[in-house]
């Protein structure tokens, strides 16, 4: 597996300028994978130096057709690197090779979604022609102009990074902004992998991508939310560094695009077939739960219970994980001890609050090496409780009995977060109902996936603000100019 560890500034790959490096962690294995450059303040400057004069003095922002021929050049690079980068995703972030791997979402898909955007930018509107309109006694024609909204500084976590690191940076270059692209330390070469392909495969001109990757994510993602030069911060992450961000970006009233944490509710309705339905209750394993939108309250009509409770137990002894090479298996480990140690205290914080543990509930004890955490179901859990409130980034699943239709709608929107949801009914006008009523950005109905790359995603509440993907997720990258021309009397 060749590794890309340099930073790309200005449309060079670098060593950072005081020549730090700091380690990149397997954490399905704990062993040292290699090393990332560690970028300090002075890389920083030059990469938003560079951006800026990229938007302000080239013609990146306004020569649409080059735009698109660098981004179908960038796709090909992808495609090109696809077996290294997925094996570079795997070993960074501890997701075996069911997710990374041939078709998984860590890598093929979001590759997949690049086509959106090549297909629909031939085709986007510009200008707009609004009319004539008199005013005062004035005639104007107007006119209403969409351009780039300027330097992008694109902050992302470590969960799925390849996914998140294009879902930023190709509408942005799309829409025709230049990035600074700042990934979590955690997963580097999955943004450094985009510096080297940028370099090695396309005539991206120098400034118009950047990447900096450094241990410490506080210095550099400040001072890059701070700096004046910036005119807009993409971020994704959790809750509490975005609450950070937008506070630090009114400084410079500067644009904050924000993808934060869930606390997902999936409603099993009373005539929903419990056997089908129940099976989605195992996404919280889903990369051992580490996924923003993921369901990780299940509400369940309380008369069902005990049904409930004897298919939980069987589903969620049927998972298997562990082996980072498996291309079947959807867990790994969590992506740090820190995180590990974590999940652990909010297992023991459940059981300390009253809720009664069904499955697992500690560290394996098949795997000697690895970040890893059981599966984890509570039962009895009431959504007052911490493991029902906050969001756990693990492989924990509170189950929250409700009376009633009403008493269901009213526990999943009893969140601070309101990114995703799920509801499963025998009448599909019913399920319908209930999802207009959640009050979140997207709602699997009936075992559907909101996924994709033409659909919007995005939070209500403190999930976040704008969307990410799909016609909004694009325009979340432009300005909008309104241009009125007097008319002769
Ligand atoms: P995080 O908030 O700790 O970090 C996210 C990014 O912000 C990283 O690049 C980090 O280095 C940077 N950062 C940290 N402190 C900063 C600061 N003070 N100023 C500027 N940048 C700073 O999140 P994480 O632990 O990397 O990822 C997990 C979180 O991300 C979870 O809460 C999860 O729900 C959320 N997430 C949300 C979505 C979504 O689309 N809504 C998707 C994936 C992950």
């Amino acid at each position: 597996m060749q590794v890309e560890s340099r930073l790309f500034i200005d449309g060079k790959l670098l060593p950072a300028a005081s020549g730090r490096t700091y380690t990149n962690l397997n954490p399905a294995t704990e062993t040292v994978a290699g090393e990332a450059a560690d970028a300090g303040l002075e890389d920083l400057d030059r990469a938003i130096g560079a951006a800026r004069r990229a938007f302000d003095e080239s013609d990146w922002s306004t020569d649409h057709a080059f735009r698109l021929r660098c981004l179908q050049q960038l796709k090909a690079g992808l495609l090109a690197e696809r077996e290294s980068l997925k094996q570079q995703i795997a070993t960074e972030t501890g997701a075996p090779l069911g997710i990374c791997g041939q078709g998984g979402p860590q890598c093929d898909v979001p590759i997949g979604f690049i086509d959106y955007t090549l297909e629909s930018l031939p085709r986007f509107p510009w200008s707009r022609d609004i009319g004539v309109a008199e005013m005062m006694g004035m005639k104007s024609r107007r006119l209403v102009e969409k351009e780039a909204i300027g330097v992008v500084a694109c902050i992302t976590p470590w969960n799925v990074p390849l996914q998140i690191n294009l879902a930023k940076c190709i509408p942005a270059l799309a829409a025709g902004c230049t990035v600074v692209l700042k990934p979590a330390p955690d997963t580097p070469w999955s943004a450094t992998a985009l510096g080297y392909i940028v370099e090695k495969y396309t005539d991206i001109p120098p400034g118009v991508f950047n990447v900096i990757t450094s241990e410490d994510p506080v210095t550099t993602g400040d001072a890059l939310v701070r700096d004046p030069r910036v005119d807009m911060v993409s971020f994704t992450g959790s809750t509490a560094v975005g609450k950070h961000i937008m506070a630090a970006a009114s400084g410079t009233v500067k644009k904050v695009f924000l993808e934060l944490g869930g606390k997902s509710a999936n409603i099993i309705l009373d005539d929903a077939n419990l056997e089908q339905s129940l099976m989605s209750a195992l996404s919280v394993c889903f990369h051992a739960g580490q996924g923003c939108a993921l369901q990780t309250r299940l509400l369940i009509p309380r008369a069902r219970q005990a049904e409930v409770e004897a298919l939980l137990t069987a589903y969620f002894g049927y998972i298997e994980y562990g082996d980072p090479a498996s291309e079947s298996q959807i867990m790994g480990s969590l992506i740090n001890a820190r995180q590990r140690e974590r999940v652990l205290a909010y297992i023991e914080k459940g059981k300390e609050e009253g809720a009664r543990l069904l499955v697992g509930g500690g560290k394996p004890k098949h795997l000697e090496r690895g970040f890893y955490v059981e599966p984890t179901v509570f039962v009895d859990v009431s959504n007052d409780m911490t493991i029902a409130r906050e969001e756990i980034f693990g492989p924990v699943l509170a189950v929250i009995a409700y009376d009633g239709e009403e008493d269901a709608i009213r526990i999943a929107n009893d969140s601070d977060y309101g990114l995703s949801a799920g509801v499963w009914s025998a009448d599909e006008a019913r399920a319908l109902s209930v999802a207009r009523r959640l009050r979140t950005g997207t709602v699997n109905v009936n075992g559907g996936n909101f996924y994709g790359a033409d659909a919007p995603f995005g939070g209500y509440k403190q999930s976040g603000l704008g969307r990410e993907m799909g016609a909004e997720g694009f325009e979340e990258y432009l300005e909008t100019k309104t241009i009125a021309v007097g008319v002769p009397a």
